[in-house]
């Protein structure tokens, strides 16, 4: 505990031989089993001999990597009495009834605590408002309450803090704080003792035969405010990851949620980690948010009462609710990795040299294992196959056989180095350990299930330091979520990038960032959804399911990019997708892939486009208006643009043009140039492209006198993408040569 000397043996010295000091601490810390009685009060108890009570100190702010206030506190006032100064029963009666309509308090309650003559200090009610202070201060003004005001002067505030979350964001991080103001979850939990600070205290003084003289509280000693916590966490890329679950959860019906983690893999730094539905970082105990975001809530017996008649049923749904809201699936869900793992597999194939990138494999559909026929996600078969096409069409029988040529005994050495059979130690709360085999040694059906990702079950925040250490040269990091502890005299700690193991080769670790690659760039790959213009990205899919013979499912995808250096890795899991299509190549890929774009633009990495690409590249549209339709039509078709004319034939000068001067669009796109007004009324309504082929939409568009910029998978590979999303929804009206952006998509098996 931090005592001002100096300050306490000044005050000493003036009323020593008289008076007797003594000081302690009064901590109130109650742990409330119950949130919902975190609304009842507390007494500050006091012993009659210890006439000293707690200052509160401000607690430390948590920031974000960039500086931003994640979490602050400002400062608000207890409202305390001194029954002692309270002169009558006839004064607390008195004092009770002004007050009760103000704080919102029982009278009864108010009045039993005002009479309570054997203490003199009382707490009724913490964290006042601005307006419930001020009005209490009026009660208290002589002038403005000349009757009554000399019945308040027992009736004080004590100074305490509030915390505020300003961003919103990260509550599952972030944690929250209980009604004394320590940290319950989160890094408001694990790291309490550095934000909370030193709290200081008020003593008052007695003589020396015991009877009080003065009822004034002097402070003695100052508190001291907590020290702040820097995140790894950077503001914006959590709002990118957040924005993106949440709408993942609506439009794939996820009926469990998702959860996402972005990590620099090389560093094991966390920039984001989310899980939705999620519940408001400012009121950690109202479910309305969680209960808005989930879906079909009202199908789960259990949950669906919280809005019953019945309180009993409504308290214990709410209560489960609860639970769930702010359970971090991030790093408490385990689940089958599915075939994200084939990555772990490949990698200690290629360590222990029982493969190589030209190795030759055949599928017919299923692998025999034992007395199994153990199948292929694509049951007709792959055929013959190379490692990289295995890898590209994430065969299981390819991996099957990578498994059984690793054995058991080594299969499970690497599982142990990669991290999977231990906590991560991440310091947030609630972490889970992963469920795997205990026996000595693996069956060889239990090899081949597990080369694929089944059979076991690890965390998601497991799962993305073992894949990080894959394409980071070969280190398992552990997992970082703060940078530093700092206070005002500077930093106190700071936190390094630890290497857990070293578990593959750089050789090893940069072939597989190559093979990765190919999976989102080939056009044949099953990750090819994650495909985006002018990045480099690596990934792999995942489908996997949730307990045997039922349909529950967890899609899944892992990406990461610049491929070849990798800056960032970002893993989403959507938890019981109940959309038609449920593959982690079809509903995640994307997902990630914005994440991951939306990333990378912000961090300001430089798009570099292949040829093909650069081919399909966005020009700005050139000035032509006042030109002559000669030079105009030479002047955009020369900007890479087709022309069209429209208006009076007589006319010879260009008056306006669609688009307008400065726009950026795609090369090939129409520009129509008016030699007379546009005629504003003249809109174009938009068809319905979804569906459709990239041909096909582009046909469609210009059918109508639009234009039309494919984004997504089917700029990677046209062939086989189909159109999910236009910019402009159908049946809109639009002007003439407006760019519809069309995203395409492809059907992956895995
Ligand atoms: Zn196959």
């Amino acid at each position: 505990m931090h005592i001002n000397l100096g300050k306490i043996k000044r005050r000493a010295l003036v009323i020593i031989g008289i008076m007797v000091f003594l000081l302690s601490l009064t901590l109130i810390r109650i742990g409330y089993l119950q949130i919902f009685k975190c609304e009842e009060y507390t007494n500050a108890v006091i012993d009659q001999q210890t006439q000293a009570s707690r200052v509160n100190a401000m607690r430390g702010t948590i920031y974000d990597r960039n500086g931003k206030a994640l979490a602050e506190s400002a400062s608000v006032n207890t409202l305390i009495c001194n029954p002692k100064q309270i002169e009558s029963d006839n004064a607390a009666a008195i004092v009770a009834t002004r007050l009760a309509p103000i704080i919102g308090l029982e009278y009864d309650y108010i009045y039993e605590r005002l009479t309570k003559t054997s203490t003199q200090y009382q707490m009724l009610k913490k964290r006042l408002s601005v307006e419930e202070t001020a009005a209490i201060n009026e009660l208290k003004d002589s002038k403005k309450n000349p009757e009554t005001s000399k019945y308040f002067k027992g009736i004080t505030f004590e100074s305490d803090s509030k915390r505020y979350y300003s961003y919103g964001i990260a509550p599952h991080i972030l944690g929250f704080t209980g009604y004394d103001n320590d940290g319950r979850m989160g890094i408001e939990l694990m790291f309490d003792d550095e934000l909370a600070g030193e709290p200081g205290s008020i003593i008052s003084t007695r003589s020396a035969s015991g009877t009080f003289i003065e009822y004034q509280y002097e402070e003695m000693t100052d508190s001291q405010k907590g020290a702040d916590v820097v995140l790894t966490i950077d503001e914006t890329i959590q709002h990118f990851l957040e924005k993106s679950l949440e709408e993942a959860v609506s439009e794939y019906s996820l009926k469990e949620g998702a959860a996402g983690i972005v990590m620099n893999p090389k560093t094991g730094e966390i920039l984001a980690m989310a899980t939705k539905p999620d519940f408001d970082v400012n009121a950690y105990n109202d479910i309305t948010k969680f209960v808005n975001m989930a879906v079909n809530l009202d199908e789960d017996e259990k949950l669906s009462g919280y809005n019953s008649d019945n309180k009993e049923i409504s308290l214990q749904a709410t209560n489960l609710i609860m639970q769930k809201m702010w359970r971090n699936k991030a790093i408490s869900d385990t689940y089958e990795p599915g075939s994200t793992f084939k990555i772990i597999t490949a990698a200690m194939a290629l360590e222990e040299n029982v493969v190589s990138e030209n190795s030759s494999f055949y599928c017919a559909g299923f692998k025999q294992i034992a007395d199994r026929k153990i199948k292929c996600h694509k049951h007709e078969g792959h055929g013959s196959q190379n490692f990289i096409e295995g890898v590209q069409n994430s065969c299981n029988p390819v991996f099957m056989e990578l498994g059984l040529r690793v054995g058991s005994q080594k299969f499970m050495e690497y599982f142990k180095a990669f991290g999977y059979t231990e906590k991560t130690g991440i310091d947030l709360n609630g972490e889970s350990g992963s469920i795997y085999y205990q026996k000595s040694k693996l069956s060889e059906t239990d090899i081949a299930t597990s080369a694929f990702g089944q059979g076991f079950s690890i965390t998601p925040i497991q799962h993305i330091c073992a894949i990080s250490a894959v394409i980071n040269g070969g280190n398992l990091m552990k997992p970082q979520i703060v940078k530093e502890i700092r206070d005002e005299n500077g930093i106190i700690k700071r936190y390094q990038p630890e290497i857990r193991n070293k578990v593959i080769s750089e050789k090893t670790s940069q072939t597989m960032r190559e093979v990765l690659e190919s999976v989102v760039s080939s056009p044949t790959g099953s990750g090819k959804n994650a495909y985006i213009k002018g990045y480099r990205i690596g990934g792999k899919t995942g489908t996997s399911e949730k307990g045997r013979n039922n349909n529950k499912r967890i899609a899944s995808f892992v990406g990461f990019a610049p491929a070849d250096d990798p800056e960032i890795v970002c893993l989403i899991m959507m938890d019981e997708p109940q959309c038609a299509v449920r593959y982690g190549g079809t509903i995640c890929a994307p997902v990630v892939a914005d994440v991951i774009e939306d990333t990378l633009e912000y961090m300001g990495i430089e798009r570099q486009y292949t040829e093909e690409e650069a081919v399909t590249d966005s020009v700005t549209v050139p000035e032509v208006r006042t030109m002559s339709v000669e030079d105009a039509k030479k002047t955009i078709q020369a900007a890479g643009f087709k022309v069209r004319v429209s208006g009076d034939s007589e006319l010879t000068t260009i008056v306006d043009q669609l688009p307008k001067p400065g726009a950026s669009i795609i090369k090939g796109s129409t520009v129509i140039i008016y030699t007379q007004e546009i005629d504003e009324e003249k809109l174009m309504t938009v068809p319905d492209v979804s569906g459709m082929s990239v041909s096909a939409a582009r046909q469609q568009l210009e059918d109508y006198g639009l234009n039309f910029e494919a984004v997504g998978a089917g700029l990677n590979s046209a062939k086989g993408a189909y159109a999910v999303k236009q910019s402009i929804e159908a049946g809109k009206k639009v002007q003439p040569a407006t760019v519809i952006r069309v995203e395409f998509r492809h059907a992956s098996s895995d």
